[in-house]
């Protein structure tokens, strides 16, 4: 047993940071190279890759060197979203982590970012598989665990960790917070100053992500100050996770983790008290859609620059990122009107290099990771110029970082610049297509892919309009074929009745309001 360390005293700690967010309604299965085109790095080579950035392991870093503790890095990766990852690589990622720990034993405390939504081919629950398997290595070591909002947490992650907390913000621009805290929670626990009581609270409600936004007004800005005034005294951390919301797994459901200091009841009262506040504003979460042509039309009447978001195409969510329903719908509804979109599509990415800018050619475009959604669009294009193969996020989770976008090139097809790259990235602001030498401000409409990002990215726009378009990760959750959660959930079954679902390292107990 490691014995506590008294304040002051150097402390080692492991770090390390396999991140990936899954969904079981899109068919494309992540390989290595979808993580290596973010970040993946083991041992001194993660501290090379990540301090200075925004992510959580830049936070946990600087956490250390300010406390004067010795970091040992274990592995770091994130492999951004996507269906399943492949079970052969998740299996060596594990593998890779748990043997860097053997080698390590003892230290003082473990710190891990995760995203709480890991999926695999051979697992639901990658990322409570991998801390157990930590645990049984290191059973009084304190383990200490940071998510992503949108985490899946299961009872088997919390029952191997000592706390578990998440991002605070959606937006995700407080991974670097995210990290530095889950360090210092760490350092208390190993230096006995903090005895955590892990307790969460989930109710059957999962929630679209348009109207999560954290700051500014909406009904998740009210369930985080809820959660922020009763963070006090023992209770040291509420942490709120609206969750992957096309995870088609058990126990699927908003969850609120507390941690506390030597106590439960005042705990278990908090992360059911923002619980409920969430249930209360259900019906604020819902998504108002326009059909694709009525979205096109009304834009046109908006004055400014606007928004059509194809949200059920997003990359940040696990879809492929390669739609071509929206430029469909600006060709036959707007064919004058100049407009971006970003598709991925490694073929045409790769015809386009090897015609060379200025040449002309008809390329079937998209729709091809992900064939659900209809056949490649045919198209005349004119290859306008090549891209860059790369940018570096200018902010949010992923701040700092260079993402891998592969051979690219911008399309010129009817009245639309069309980034075509090899590799589908996440989208935070207008990085890619400013790589792409594309001011998307200069076009009557950009086609954004994500729910959210966009709301401030491009807060100056005229009017920014949510397309009813069909994907893996559409804002009508109603509409998908589930075949795995609990029944009723909100809002998939219309009669869902609350019911407060708790859980302690010691019992499991399900409650329904008096
Ligand atoms: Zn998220």
């Amino acid at each position: 047993m490691v014995e506590n360390r008294s304040a002051g005293e150097i402390m080692r700690f492991a770090i390390g940071a396999m991140l990936f967010e899954g969904n079981t309604f899109s068919p494309v299965i992540a390989t290595r190279e979808d993580f290596a085109s973010k970040y993946l790095a083991y041992d001194d080579a993660v501290i090379d890759t990540l301090k200075g950035t925004g992510t959580e392991l830049g936070g946990a870093i600087d956490e250390a060197a300010s406390g004067g503790d010795d970091l040992t890095p274990l592995l770091a990766t994130h492999g951004g979203a996507g269906g399943r990852v492949s079970g052969s690589f998740t299996a060596e990622l594990v593998t890779a982590l748990l043997d860097r720990l053997r080698a390590l034993l003892p230290v003082d405390g473990i710190y891990l970012a995760l995203h709480g939504a890991f999926i695999s081919q051979d697992s639901l629950d990658v990322d409570g598989d991998l801390l157990a398997e930590v645990r049984r290595l290191f059973p009084d070591t304190p383990i200490v665990v940071s998510c992503d909002l949108h985490a899946h947490v299961t009872d088997r992650m919390l029952a191997n960790c000592d706390a578990l907390t998440g991002y605070k913000h959606y937006p995700h621009d407080d991974t670097y917070e995210t990290g530095r805290r889950s360090l210092a929670m760490l350092r208390e626990i190993a230096d006995g100053r903090l005895a955590p009581v892990l307790v969460r609270c989930r109710i059957p409600l999962i929630t679209a992500a348009q109207h999560q936004r954290t700051r500014g007004a909406g009904p998740m800005v009210e369930v985080r100050a809820q959660a922020e005034r009763l963070t006090m005294g023992p209770i040291r951390d509420i942490a709120y996770f609206c969750v992957q919301p096309w995870i088609d797994a058990p126990a699927l459901g908003f969850t609120t983790v507390a941690t506390a200091h030597a106590e439960s009841t005042g705990a278990i009262a908090a992360a059911r008290s923002v619980c409920d506040a969430m249930w209360q504003r259900r019906s604020r979460f819902l998504v108002q859609t326009l059909a694709p042509a009525d979205g096109i039309a009304q834009g046109l009447r908006s004055s400014g620059y606007v928004v059509l978001a194809d949200a059920s195409d997003c990359v940040g969510g696990g879809a492929s990122g390669d739609s071509a329903i929206a430029l469909a719908a600006l060709l036959a509804h707007a064919p004058a009107a100049p407009a971006a979109i970003h598709i991925a599509d490694d073929v045409t990415a790769r015809q386009a290099h090897a015609a060379g800018a200025g040449a002309r050619l008809r390329v079937a475009l998209g729709n091809r990771r992900d064939p659900a959604y209809g056949p490649p669009l045919i198209v005349d294009a004119k290859i306008l110029r090549l891209a860059p193969d790369s940018f570096v996020y200018g902010g949010g989770l992923m701040r700092g970082v260079r993402a891998d976008m592969g051979a690219s090139a911008v399309l010129r097809v009817g009245a639309v610049d069309v980034l075509v790259t090899s590799n589908a990235c996440y989208e935070y602001a207008d990085e890619a297509f400013r790589a792409g030498g594309i001011d998307p401000r200069d076009h009557k409409f950009v086609v954004v892919k994500n729910p959210m990002n966009y709301q401030q990215a491009y807060a100056d726009a005229g009017a920014q309009l949510i397309l009813d378009t069909p994907g893996p990760t559409t804002p009508n959750l109603a509409a998908l074929p589930w075949r795995c959660i609990e029944r009723p959930l909100c809002p998939v079954d219309a009669q869902t009745k609350l019911t407060f679902n708790h859980w302690t390292r010691e019992r499991q107990w399900t409650e329904s309001p008096s």
